[in-house]
């Protein structure tokens, strides 16, 4: 594995506020001031030229990019779609399987399962166990009611691959689905519910530590009947938030930062394949989807993911809520590494650690991003 030397960076959760950090073995071997002995002869070297130099950024929720899907279940798409975000500072992501045929459900878990992409941390299955009510831009006929058996059938094989699993706590027998997808080693998201309170409350009480899209797609803040949002408000979960501009109204997200503080927090992007494309007509599972303006909708107005980066994410995070840009990085990094429980190696610079990072500007605009120790992705200027 190639050897590299990253110089004068201004480092991000990292142990110390600027340096240089050597790669090695696809690993930070060292961080701040480096021995001059321990650089290998020969180093490249890349010069940070005073940018930010952060862990990469992990993105939990992607259903695609640059014009592929992951429910298209081809490599080609699955390296399009990393490549894409890579472009854009991800460089963890969790590949989002949408309700459909279980057939075209497990081909597409299957694909992620061949590709090997080093940039896949598993599946995020959003869905199928969700509400009708609240289903958003799937479409409704390949919702199911929450049944272990298909549960079971639907994860076959690929147990150690679901990372997340979103369903709705108020449907019957969502508590038995709940204590499967915890037996598989798996997150139980709360998401496209029109949950109580109560329900949500209880659906934590038992192992859900996670909302899917908070605020979208789920029982809204009412005074007499907080719903899952005012849930999420009220307990220690993690939530995910897409911040658009459009999917949230930036006040929302100040309010939610307000009350969660900086640690439950993780950007996501919710991303379409759509992103990164002109406008133009796409297709989310077997529903047509219209984008203009960079906004995506079925042709009902219901908004059917995004075309966000996560670079723009965490640029629109620290606009809304007006925090630190530490603050902002950890909600696209060690928030969801620690969520994933993937802390240990990834979320955060330090000796030993995962060489996963991205070099941004001021303007977040990202310069390279590196993946396991290797450059793949440079910006042209
Ligand atoms: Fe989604």
């Amino acid at each position: 594995m190639a050897d590299l030397l990253v110089r004068g960076a201004r480092l991000l959760l990292a142990p110390i506020e600027e340096g240089d950090c050597l790669v090695r073995g696809g690993h930070i071997a060292a961080l701040g001031q480096v021995p001059p002995s321990t650089i290998p002869p020969n180093c490249p070297v890349l010069d940070a030229a005073g940018r930010y130099l952060a862990p990469g950024f992990i993105d939990m929720h992607v259903h695609g990019g640059g014009g592929a899907d992951f429910m298209d279940a081809k490599p080609e798409a699955i390296r399009t779609i990393t490549a894409f975000h890579a472009a854009h500072g991800t460089t963890t992501l969790l590949a989002a399987i949408i309700p459909a045929p279980m057939d075209r459900m497990r081909q597409a878990m299957a694909a992620v399962a061949e590709v090997t992409e080093p940039g896949i941390a598993g599946l995020y299955l959003e869905g199928p166990f969700v509400s009708r009510a609240k289903k958003g831009a799937f479409n409704p006929r390949w919702l199911r009611s929450p049944s272990v058996r298909t549960f079971r059938k639907l994860v076959e094989g690929h147990q150690n691959l679901v990372k997340v699993v979103t369903f709705a706590p108020e449907r019957p027998k969502a508590d038995q689905l709940l204590a499967n997808i915890l037996a598989i080693g798996a997150l139980p998201a709360i998401g496209h519910t029109a949950a109580t309170y109560e329900q949500a409350m209880d659906a934590l009480a038992h192992g859900a530590r996670h909302f899917t899209h908070l605020g979208n797609a789920m029982s809204d803040l009412h005074h007499r009947e907080p719903g899952a949002v005012g849930a999420a408000l009220d307990s220690d979960a993690y939530v995910e938030l897409i911040c658009d501009g459009i999917h949230l109204h930036p006040a929302f997200v100040r309010l939610i930062a307000e009350v969660k503080g900086y640690e439950r927090m993780c950007l996501i992007t919710d991303a379409i394949a759509a992103a990164g494309l002109p406008d133009g007509e796409f297709a989310l599972g077997d529903l047509p989807i219209f984008v203009h303006q960079g906004i995506a909708r079925l042709s009902n107005g219901t908004l059917a993911g995004s075309t966000l980066t996560m670079n723009r994410a965490v640029k629109n995070f620290m606009k809304f809520t007006g925090c630190s840009l530490p603050e902002a990085v950890r909600c696209a990094t060690l928030n969801p590494a620690r969520l994933l429980g993937i802390d240990e190696r990834k979320g955060s610079l330090g000796v030993g650690k995962d060489a996963d990072l991205v070099i941004f500007d001021n303007d977040f605009n990202v310069h390279y991003t590196i993946l396991d120790g290797k450059i793949v992705y440079a910006r042209e200027d």
